[in-house]
């Protein structure tokens, strides 16, 4: 058995997660996107609440935190 790069359905649109509150981010939304500024792998998404609300976000590579 193999396993693709693409096993399962590819119809569904993933939708890119605020890395503050975890909710999707909608296309429209005005959010903003960046790398992590400590390790760089990341990409931070964060969405138009947590932009205005100032919220800190949490890397998921290393749990780096900022505003
Ligand atoms: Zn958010
Ligand atoms: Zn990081």
């Amino acid at each position: 058995m193999m396993f693709g790069e693409n096993c399962g359905m590819s119809s569904t649109i993933s939708l890119p997660k605020c890395s503050c509150c975890h909710r999707h981010i909608m296309p429209n939304d005005k959010c903003v996107k960046f790398n992590c500024p400590n390790c760089g792998e990341v990409l931070v998404w964060r969405c138009e609440s947590c932009r205005e609300a100032a919220r800190t976000y949490t890397c998921s590579s290393c749990n780096f935190q900022g505003p």
